[in-house]
């Protein structure tokens, strides 16, 4: 197909001081969770965005010395000739696609607590990062930088991008942002000092323009500088002589950078999740840099619509398209636009499993995209699938993401698939899910791969057939598998910190019971020790259908675990405003003649409250009851011709949607695959020349 001429502004080759971006579709820097520890891995995972047709695609942080070091988080490191062979595994397989690389080069000052290096971090006056939640707490405050220091610090810079230049890169970052160390140099809450690096923004910007200067002098006219600097705090900030600090720092540095890479300050606000924030969210922060520089500008803001893209261009907001999130969804985006196959790109859903997996320190994970990260370990190709080893017949039995999945990559193998769904819609879990607050975007799960399925003529789809073993076994397919979801328990929470001890009674409920549409009594009572969306998203959607809803957990955070995944405040803020009183660190031991109660984490003081309804969001339990039926018939199997039955998705073990499509797209891959080559590969780090 051709593209779309409305697009064509999209792939203009855009000149980045001495080097030239082929199209406008940029590949920020991002975590991935591949370190120098994973040299074959990284290569594969970009060089595939690279071959998915971005015109820049940039490596994630990268220390510049040993006194930056984020452990146990997953960061690169450029300290030595050794790291430079490590990342030229990218470079080189990035170039080969014919796109440019680009390396964020970092220092974390204060924000960092140096576990591993074990040298005392630094910052401009000593202040740190005073972190509200013990994940990303740590013991160690840093000391206040010295004049040497700040030599120490240029010269680190210079020294990393001669390395980058020598490692291939095109692009070389001066990073400015997110309570990194330059970063710090432009807040007064960070920088307080006296000297000539502090008091004035001119002042303060003086480290990120000197470091500008070194990094221009050490690539020597041969890469590109780009600054990436957060814009959010400085552009609230009045300035005596522009619109805002953002103006003046922008006005002051204008063409020092070849490129302008823009952001906003923190994880949630930066990087937020679909629930709380559309697609283009940066717009209000960074939208008056272009008129200040006559340099490229690129950002983000989870973009996957062409039209929003060239929108963006021609009102003068961009140049380029950058892309963290829509690129690991889909790293063949700018492809797909480029054939006239928009209808084909795998939106990203704006779930931020990506940055948990960074959050985990594991390579990347994407509820869009299973192949993400499995490039180079299990041979994963995003856009390709080996055909079917022989003619087989499939039955998948539930049509949730990890049936659909299973049924879409069985059916690009070339298996003549049938799907069987109980409901009269698609979806599993997520027919209820995406009507929860914010959580419509998730749909794109199915959507996707329905329009998919759609163009498949070998697989079949029957709605509102629940399949029983004696079914099953009168079909005869040659496989069976099995995608029956997951079951909500009506069990509490034990102090040992495992689901225990059960609660019965027509006012005791479950998610499964709302989605069915059972309509709880006032008042309601969520009660949740999953910890990650559904308990949150369902107080709130309690809450805004009228119900007077009180929301208790015995983790410390509303939705705890969702820290991870940039959501944790906003559903804070949710609750809030949706009048759910929080108890935190508290369970539920009782519940009978309309009252619950309540006891506290650590003091076990008790509290009663009136309730009408109990919803326990807490254990989930894999629904493999059909599953088990059929395998307890082997016989039966054998003369049905069924060969094997196969549990998949939340049936196998339950989990997040994230683990429901992985489990689905694996099975598919691995079905008459050679077991030699089941095994993923080990990645290690390359030998050290000393
Ligand atoms: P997953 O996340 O693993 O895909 P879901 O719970 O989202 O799991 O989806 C499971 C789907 O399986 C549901 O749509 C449910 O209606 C369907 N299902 C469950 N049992 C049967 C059955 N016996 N026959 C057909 N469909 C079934
Ligand atoms: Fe988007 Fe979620 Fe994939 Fe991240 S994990 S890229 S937010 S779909």
């Amino acid at each position: 197909m051709a593209r779309n001429p409305r697009y064509d502004l999209l792939f203009e080759p855009v000149k980045i001081g001495p080097v030239t971006a082929r199209n406008r579709f940029y590949a920020v820097p991002h975590a991935a969770g591949m370190t120098n520890s994973m040299p074959q891995m990284r290569a594969a995972f970009r060089a595939t965005k690279a071959e998915g047709g971005w015109g820049v695609v940039c490596s994630g942080y990268v220390s510049i010395d040993p006194g930056s070091d984020d452990t146990p988080l997953p960061y690169a490191t450029l300290w030595d000739d050794d790291d430079v062979r490590s990342h030229a595994l990218m470079t080189e397989a990035v170039h080969r696609h014919g796109a440019l690389a680009g390396i964020e080069l970092w220092h974390g000052g204060g924000s960092v607590m140096n576990r591993l290096t074990r040298t005392a971090p630094i910052s401009p006056s000593g202040t740190g990062w005073m972190a509200t939640h013990v994940g990303f707490m740590g013991n160690q405050r840093p000391r206040v930088m010295e004049a040497q220091d700040i030599r120490a610090l240029l010269a680190a810079q210079a020294a990393a991008a001669r390395r980058a230049r020598q490692a291939g890169f095109d692009i070389v970052y001066v990073y400015a942002g997110m309570g990194y160390l330059p970063y710090e140099f432009l807040l007064p809450e960070w920088n307080a000092r006296t000297d000539a690096y502090g008091g004035s923004l001119a002042n303060r910007a003086r480290i990120v323009r000197e470091l500008l200067e070194v990094t221009h002098e050490a690539v020597g006219g041969r890469c590109a500088v780009a600054l990436r600097v957060s814009l959010e705090e400085l552009r609230a900030r009045p300035s005596a002589s522009a619109a805002s600090e953002a103006h003046e720092l922008v006005a002051l540095l204008a063409d020092l950078p070849d490129l302008w890479d823009v952001k906003l300050d923190s994880s949630p606000t930066d990087c937020p999740p679909s629930r709380f924030a559309a697609e283009g969210s940066h717009e209000g922060v960074i939208d008056f840099v272009k008129r200040l520089t006559s340099r490229p500008v690129v950002g983000v803001g989870r973009f996957t619509s062409p039209d929003t893209m060239v929108g963006q261009i021609r009102r003068g907001v961009l140049d380029l398209i950058g892309a963290a999130r829509p690129s690991i969804a889909d790293p063949f985006l700018p492809s797909k636009i480029d054939q006239g196959r928009e209808q084909d790109i795998r939106e990203c859903i704006g779930c931020n499993i990506c940055i948990s997996s960074w959050h985990d320190s594991v390579p990347v994970r994407c509820t869009q995209n299973p192949t993400i990260g499995e490039e180079w370990r299990r041979g994963w190709h995003p856009e390709r699938i080996a055909p079917a080893a022989g003619s087989a017949s499939i039955l998948v039995v539930g049509a949730g993401p990890a049936g659909l999945e299973c049924a879409l990559s069985l059916g690009r193998r070339g298996y003549e698939v049938t799907v069987a769904e109980a409901a009269e819609d698609l979806g599993g879990r997520l027919r209820f899910e995406t009507r929860l607050p914010g959580l419509a975007a998730w749909g794109r799960v199915l959507d996707w791969r329905r329009g998919q399925l759609a163009r498949l003529g070998n697989v079949a789809i029957y709605r509102g057939n629940r399949l029983s073993a004696d079914d099953i076994l009168g079909l005869g397919n040659t496989h069976v598998v099995v995608a029956t979801g997951a079951r909500w328990a009506k069990l509490l929470w034990s102090p040992l910190e495992v689901a225990a001890g059960s609660l019965a009674g027509p006012g005791v409920l479950t998610p499964d019971d709302i989605a069915a549409g059972t309509r709880p009594q006032d008042p309601v009572v969520v009660y949740d020790f999953d910890n990650y969306i559904m308990g949150g998203a369902l107080a709130e959607h309690l809450a805004r259908g009228g119900h007077s809803v009180r929301y208790v957990t015995p983790a410390g955070h509303a939705s705890a675990w969702t820290i991870m995944s940039n959501e944790q405040p906003q559903v804070h803020r949710a609750l809030a405003a949706a009048h759910v009183a929080v108890h935190t660190l508290t369970r539920v031991t009782g519940f009978e003649a309309g009252v619950v109660t309540l006891a506290s984490q650590f003091t076990d003081a008790l509290s009663r409250h009136e309730c009408g309804s109990l919803v326990i969001v807490g254990a989930r339990f894999a629904d493999d009851a059909l599953h088990a039926a059929l395998t307890a018939r082997p016989a039966e199997l054998a003369d049905a011709g069924i060969r094997s039955v196969a549990r998949i998705g939340d049936a196998l073990a339950p989990g997040a949607v994230v683990h429901a499509v992985y489990s689905g797209h694996r099975y598919a891959r691995e079905l008459d695959a050679d077991p030699a080559g089941l095994t993923a590969r080990r990645d290690a780090p390359l030998a050290r020349s000393a």
